[in-house]
């Protein structure tokens, strides 16, 4: 087991800066999951970690030892793959032990360490298997049995789900935590699916165009986003987004203001140009105001769309202002749009008018210039004794 650190790391190949000085430690037995977009980074950035790509810039250690140029073999890590690469023509038990007899094992060490990672993996009784005899689900179970019986200090996984139907990779998720649980190795875990990553990580790693954006526990990253990039990436349906000004008595958005302490936007000043953030959760029925402690004036709305989801449902409101100016016509003037998840018992028509609230101490304020978080939760100055405090972005 080991810790892993990354120290200013940039690549660069020739005008593509894959990964933008990158620096994050990793504690022994954490399970990381780098996340973000295709193309952000998050596979260069582990490879410098597997010793497949050496960084242009900065250092890797494993442990107390400096990595950064070592051979991948001499770094006590072990990979699984989206391609899960096994040989066709050995059965299971081979293609585990494959490794351990290249590197001259005693046949009872392989023994041992096969019939164990074969067991952690549930893959007992399917060890003279052949590969094409197995299901997607099972192959890449064999692939991370083949990882474990390498005794790594350090798991490398590079969306190893992404091959799987989506049942399948549900249940590998479970899998994987519970792997993670029994081995207690640290795992560094790359996908670009935020659910994957929120379900599995002791923290997960959010990256943006080659550079850190966020690295905090899942919770943390949902409820006190670092910025409006990390803010959109985790969570699904997306958090909406409204663009606003700070005004003299509040926060100012096209289709309605909402009374704020100026105090509770540090760094901002009245005039600025804001962006402001609700999830569709924290959007509500004016009927449900007295349930929150802190919601918003009414603002006025028309739904548009419903997606029932079974548990939920989502309602696609525009709102009242830009809604009477789609009346005109006009294609330039698109409504804007806020979404709001309700529970299925809803009797909410298409097409209805109807009054929302917001919770007032689930709203995130962005400076709108640079995307940074400026406030999570705010307060009205009439109630501010009682009223959620915000908190300042780290
Ligand atoms: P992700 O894993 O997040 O999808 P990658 O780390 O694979 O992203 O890639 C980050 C960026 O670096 C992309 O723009 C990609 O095109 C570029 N890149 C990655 N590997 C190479 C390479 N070997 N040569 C040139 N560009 C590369």
């Amino acid at each position: 087991m080991a810790q892993v650190t990354l120290e200013n790391v940039t690549k660069r190949y020739d005008d593509v800066t894959a990964v933008d000085d990158v620096s994050m430690e990793i504690e022994d037995g954490e399970f990381v999951t780098f996340v973000g977009p295709s193309g952000c980074g998050k596979s260069t950035t582990m490879e410098t970690v597997a010793g497949l790509t050496k960084p242009t810039e900065g250092r890797v250690y494993i442990g107390d030892d400096d990595v950064t140029t070592l051979a991948p073999k001499d770094r006590g890590v072990a990979m699984v793959f989206q391609n899960i690469a096994l040989f066709p023509h050995m059965d299971v038990y081979d293609n585990i032990s494959f490794g351990l007899q290249l590197r001259t094992y005693e046949d009872e060490e392989i023994e041992r360490r096969v019939e164990q990672a074969a067991d952690i993996v549930q893959l007992e009784g399917m060890l003279d298997r052949m590969p094409d005899e197995m299901s997607g689900g099972q192959r890449q179970r064999v692939a991370i049995a083949r990882a474990i019986v390498r005794n790594p200090d350090v798991f490398l996984m590079d969306e190893p789900l992404a091959n799987l139907d989506a049942k399948l990779r549900v249940h590998m998720r479970t899998e994987l935590q519970r792997l993670h649980r029994e081995l207690g190795t640290t795992i560094i875990y790359v996908t670009h699916d935020q659910a994957e990553a929120m379900t599995m990580s002791d923290r997960i790693a959010v990256l943006n165009a080659g550079k850190l954006q966020q690295l905090a526990p899942p919770l943390v990253c949902y409820n006190e986003p670092a910025n409006r990039f990390v803010a959109g990436f985790i969570g699904s349906p997306s958090m909406n987004f409204l663009e606003g000004e700070l005004v003299d008595d509040g926060l100012e958005t096209k289709n309605f203001t909402i009374g704020i302490d100026h105090d509770v936007v540090p760094g901002a000043t009245i005039g600025d140009a804001i962006t402001l953030g609700v999830r569709p959760e924290d959007v509500h029925l004016v009927e449900y105001a007295d349930s929150l402690t802190d919601p918003t004036d009414r603002i006025s709305a028309r739904t548009d769309v419903l997606e029932p989801m079974g548990d939920e449902v989502f309602v696609y409101l525009l709102l009242a202002d830009q809604a009477e100016r789609s009346m005109d016509q006009d294609p330039a003037s698109s409504p804007n749009q806020l979404l709001m998840s309700v529970t299925p018992d809803t009797d909410i028509q298409e097409e209805q008018s109807v009054d929302v609230v917001l919770d007032r101490s689930k709203i995130h304020i962005f400076e709108t210039a640079t995307g940074k978080s400026l406030a999570h939760g705010i307060v009205d100055r009439s109630d501010q004794e009682s009223g959620p405090t915000a908190t300042e972005a780290e």
